[in-house]
């Protein structure tokens, strides 16, 4: 198993995790792209949005994302699913990332991405 999400998940390496359920874990990105910059990942390995049957995976992801910025009373976010090398995904275990804590324009996030 060489999927660093999983290895996370399995806290065979060390994160910083903010949020767990049965299903999803939340942790900080090692490298943020912005003030607050959080991966929303389900424990069951999906490769991406692009895999089949992945939607209602997805739509968990959003909920707890959803919920945290409620929790933390995060004013505005941006949500960023990357699919695929050419997308920008670097890490092929399904995420959704969670952007706060700054004014940026769609431009600025996806050239940092
Ligand atoms: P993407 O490039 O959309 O696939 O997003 C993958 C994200 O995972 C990137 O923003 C990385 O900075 C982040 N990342 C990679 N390895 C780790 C790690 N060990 N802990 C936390 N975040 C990570
Ligand atoms: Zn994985």
């Amino acid at each position: 198993m060489t999927c660093v999400f999983c290895k996370i998940i399995k806290r065979e390496v060390q994160s910083d995790i903010v949020y767990e359920n049965d299903y999803v874990v939340v942790f900080k990105d090692i490298n943020p792209q912005a003030p607050i910059h959080l991966l929303v990942v389900p424990k069951k390995h999906i490769d991406s949005i692009a895999s089949e049957g992945s939607e209602g995976t997805a739509s968990e992801l959003i909920k707890v994302a959803k919920k945290i910025a409620q929790n933390e009373h995060i004013p505005g976010y941006k949500l960023l699913f990357c699919v695929g090398k050419e997308g920008g995904q670097t890490v092929n275990h399904l995420h959704l990332h969670l952007l706060a804590g700054e004014r940026m324009r769609k431009k600025e996030v996806l050239e940092r991405m």
